[in-house]
Parts: structure tokens; sequence; C-alpha cells
């Protein structure tokens, strides 16, 4: 069967990898120059080092069951810091260690709390996976971890002074509503993995999964199509064939024109984009000189104040308005991953974006500065390159990141689960052999390829086919 996949970032990938692995012919069609999408590692434009353009930590390559079947880290060299994140405070910050009882200890008097919220996760951690990665086969573990995870989002909100802090940045990742279900949720899932699987780099940057996929591919008689931007459906589809877009639904209702029922197209044109990113990426002459020392070795740190800040914060992006002090995201990747600089080098590359609205325009490199010399007295002086990436940067160069939105669409109660229309098989669509495969389907946002693994299962079960074995061969 000839099947064609749009878009080539971990979903469409994913999806291309069981496809050809279940005997078809793939051809996948991207328009950039580079497979990958989401994941894309490049050199600075004016410094010999290189850098992730967009993710930077994989904690869901780990647990999703696509990349466990595929084997993943075995064919990627993953780096795991022994701090998962970090939320810098004024004093002593609050740390999340790979280890939970270190960070319980760490935690001091809010400690416990943290551990009677994560260890019923951690204990439940391969149905939690899961579930969070929209697997709902039915197996005896899923109700327990059903349970589990309802309870970690009602307990993520009783939580006290440090570990509160330390809950807030890990849920504020979303960029969902505060105190929602959705922001909990997604909270909860990546706080256990911190715990689980750490939050891990791919020594190499974020483009070595995207190798890992394209050369799994070809070796299974896979093609891809670079710097093809597919305008109509009818190009690489047609009836009888299969077709897995990596697409949004704006994407789909324009590739669709002509084809998709009206009632269809209006709902895809309902879909609602969320906050954007601007980011900035760093190159500095030492390590960043955080007041508390332990950050230094943090994979990942979250700054953004207290919880009532950071709520304040995405509020105001949401409504359009540049926060003052905006929630920040920073990845210290070459504190694990020397290969990204010249050998012998002793600088560093600091990842960081802020949340700011959609479309908006603003170059966050100054407030990101701002915000980490605040926490890390000296920081500015350490600057030896900065290039900013503010959202249209990743509008223009991904059609799925509408309006700078790099989590393919607003994560709210409404959309959490049902992107990007309400159906029980939100990867079907409407047109026989065509199915939706991105991060504006179910499971969401993030680097696990879980929605390319339910959309090739779908087209599969519609050949009468079951998934491939997908393990290293
Ligand atoms: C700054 C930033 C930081 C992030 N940090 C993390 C992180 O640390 N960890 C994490 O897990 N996730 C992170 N993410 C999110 C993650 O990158 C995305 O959720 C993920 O890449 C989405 O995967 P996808 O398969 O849905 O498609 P994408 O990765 O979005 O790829 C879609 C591809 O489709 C192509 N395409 C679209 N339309 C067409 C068309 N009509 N014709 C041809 N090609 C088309 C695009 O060019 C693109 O290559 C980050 C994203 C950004 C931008």
């Amino acid at each position: 069967m000839r099947v064609s996949v749009v878009g080539s970032g971990p979903n469409g990938l994913a999806a291309a990898v069981i496809m050809a692995r279940a005997g078809h012919e793939v051809t996948v069609h991207e328009s950039a120059a580079k497979a990958g999408g989401g994941l894309r590692t490049d050199r600075f434009e004016a410094f010999d080092g290189i850098f992730d353009v967009c993710s930077a930590a994989h904690p869901m390559a780990l647990a999703s069951v696509f990349f466990q079947s595929f084997e993943i880290t075995r064919r990627v060299d993953f780096l795991t810091p022994d701090i998962s994140y970090a939320h810098a405070m004024e004093g002593v910050s609050a740390v999340a260690y790979r280890s939970l009882q270190r960070t319980i200890d760490e935690l001091g008097r809010s400690g416990a709390g943290w551990g009677r919220v994560m260890k019923p996760l951690l204990l439940n951690i391969e149905a939690v996976r899961r579930l969070g990665g929209m697997d709902l086969r039915a197996r005896p573990s899923t109700i327990g971890a059903a349970a589990a995870l309802a309870a970690a989002v009602g307990g993520l909100s009783t939580l006290r002074e440090d570990a509160r802090s330390l809950a807030a940045g890990v849920t504020a990742h979303a960029a969902a509503p505060f105190g929602s279900f959705p922001a909990r949720f997604v909270g909860a899932v990546l706080a256990a993995e911190a715990h689980a699987s750490g939050w891990p780099i791919p020594r190499g940057g974020s483009a070595a999964i995207a190798e890992a996929l394209v050369s799994d591919l070809v070796a299974h008689g896979g093609e891809i199509n670079v710097g093809h931007h597919v305008d109509d459906l009818r190009e690489v589809w047609r009836p009888g064939d299969v077709a897995i877009l990596n697409i949004g639904p704006r994407g789909f209702a324009r590739l669709g024109r002509g084809l998709l029922p009206a009632s269809y197209s209006r709902r895809l044109s309902r879909y609602r984009y969320g906050n954007a990113a601007s980011k900035v990426d760093f190159v500095l002459s030492a390590p960043i000189p955080w007041a508390d020392s332990r950050l230094r070795d943090a994979g990942t740190v979250h700054i953004g104040g207290h919880e009532a800040d950071i709520s304040r914060a995405e509020k105001a992006a949401r409504a359009g308005v540049v926060p003052v002090d905006p929630y920040v995201l920073l990845s210290q990747p070459t504190r694990l991953d020397r290969s990204r600089l010249p050998e012998g080098s002793s600088d560093e590359i600091v990842w960081a974006y802020a949340h700011v609205p959609n479309n908006s325009e603003i170059d966050a490199s100054e407030m990101i500065a701002r915000r980490i010399e605040s926490f890390a007295p000296g920081f500015r002086e350490l600057i030896i390159h900065h290039e900013a990436r503010p959202a249209p940067f990743f509008a223009a160069t991904n059609a799925n990141f509408v309006g700078g939105d790099i989590l393919g669409g607003r994560v709210d109660a409404g959309q959490l689960l049902t992107r990007p229309t309400l159906t029980t098989r939100p990867w079907r669509t409407p047109l026989p052999g065509v199915y939706l495969a991105s991060a504006s389907t179910p499971p969401g946002a993030g680097v696990h390829g879980m929605a390319g693994w339910h959309a090739a299962r779908l087209a599969l079960r519609d050949l009468d086919q079951t998934l491939p074995d997908l393990g290293v061969r």
C-alpha cells in the first residue's frame, strides 16, 4: 500500500517507521530542508557550537510506549542529570532530584507532602505512562494508575512551601490555566518522570532522535522528501491510499479544501491556540553562577517565583499582554554533553524561553537575562554570544507552531484530550485512509511519538494488520 506521511516531526516519523515496518511503501514529505520538526539541532550563526532549536529535555521519549518498543535507548545515547529540574528561589531553591528520597530530604518541612503525591505514581509508573500516552487498552493496572493520577492531580494543590513552588514550575510547562485539571495532569506526569527515568538529553542534541527514526525508516524501504511543502492533499494522496498527517487542524483544513465535509472543517476552524514561546540561546564563558550552587548541575531550571507570580504571568500572556516577569524554562545541556562544543572548550550553552502572548513579536532575550541574573548575580558578564528566536521564528519555520504556540494548540479542559475535535478516535478523519498525528491530537505536545503510534495503529487496524515489531534489527 502507498503511504504518504506529511511532516517529519516525532509523530510523523513514528507513524512512518511503523508503516514501513508493516511492509508499506512509505514516503515522508517535509517542508523544511531537514527532517525532524521539533527535533532539530543547529549550528550557531556566529559561534562554533550546536544548540537545540526546539526540544531539549526528553522525559517523554523514554516513557512512551512507542519509543520503548522502538528501543530508543539502544539507538541514542541519553545523558541523564542527577537533578531533573529545579525551581529557582531567592535563598534556597527547590530541587527535584532523580532520587525521590533526596528530593524529600532536601525539601525539608514540605518534603513529606511531595513524597505522598509522588510515591503512588512511581509505584504505578508503567501504567501511568500508558495513561499519559492515551494508550487505554484495558489492563488491571490501569485502574490503579488512574487512581494514582487522580490523587496526584488533587494532591499537587495541597502542597506547601518549597514543594508547592516545585509543583508550580512543572505544571506551568503546559501553559494551561493555573490550577486547572490539564495543568496539573501534565505536571503530575512530568514530575513523576523526573524521579522515574529522569529528564535526559540526547548526546549531540535532539536531532539524534530524529536521525535514529530516519535511519530505521530508510532501512525499511521508506523515503524522505524534504523541501516539499504540501499545499493540497491530492498532491500526495488519492482515494484508496493511506495518508498520515503530522500537521495541525489549521493545516489540515487547508490541505483538505474541497475534500473535507463542511461541518468537520468548521470544527477544525474552531480549534484554539495558546501562549507562544520567545526563546534565546546563550553562549557563556562559564557555567551560570546560580546563587544556590546546586542549580549548576540541574538539567532544567524553572524561573517564575511563587505559584501566584507564575499564575499571574501566564494569565497576562493568555490575555495578550507581555508579562513583566514571565515564566522561563531553561536548560543547561553542556553541563552534561560536552560534544556540543569544540574540543577543549570551557564555554557553556544555555537554552531558555519565556511564555509570551500568541503572535507576540517580542524578543525576550533581555527579560530572560534579567530573570536569570536575579537568581545568578554575575550572569550577564559571562555572555559571549546570544541568538534570539521570538515567536514568529517558530511560526515561520514550522506551520504547526501557529503564532509561535509550540504546544500545537491551547491546553485546557476543552482541548486536552479531545484535540482537535470531540470524538473517541481523534486520529481518524472523515476521509477514509487519512489520519491525523501531531501535537494537536492526543496525547498532545512533547517528543513521545504517541500520536503517530495511535494513527498508525488505527491505519493498520483498518487494513486488518497488527502493529509490527519495532525493536532494533
Ligand atoms: C522552543 C521549543 C522547546 C520545546 N521543548 C521541548 C522539550 O524540552 N521536550 C519535549 O518533549 N518537547 C519540547 N517541545 C515540543 C516538541 O518539540 C513538540 O511538541 C513536538 O516536536 C511535536 O511533534 P509533532 O510530531 O507533532 O510535529 P512537529 O515536531 O511540530 O513537526 C511537524 C513537521 O511537519 C512539517 N509540516 C507542517 N506542515 C507541513 C506541510 N503542509 N507540508 C510538509 N511539511 C509540513 C513541519 O515543517 C515540521 O517539520 C519544544 C518545542 C519548542 C518549539
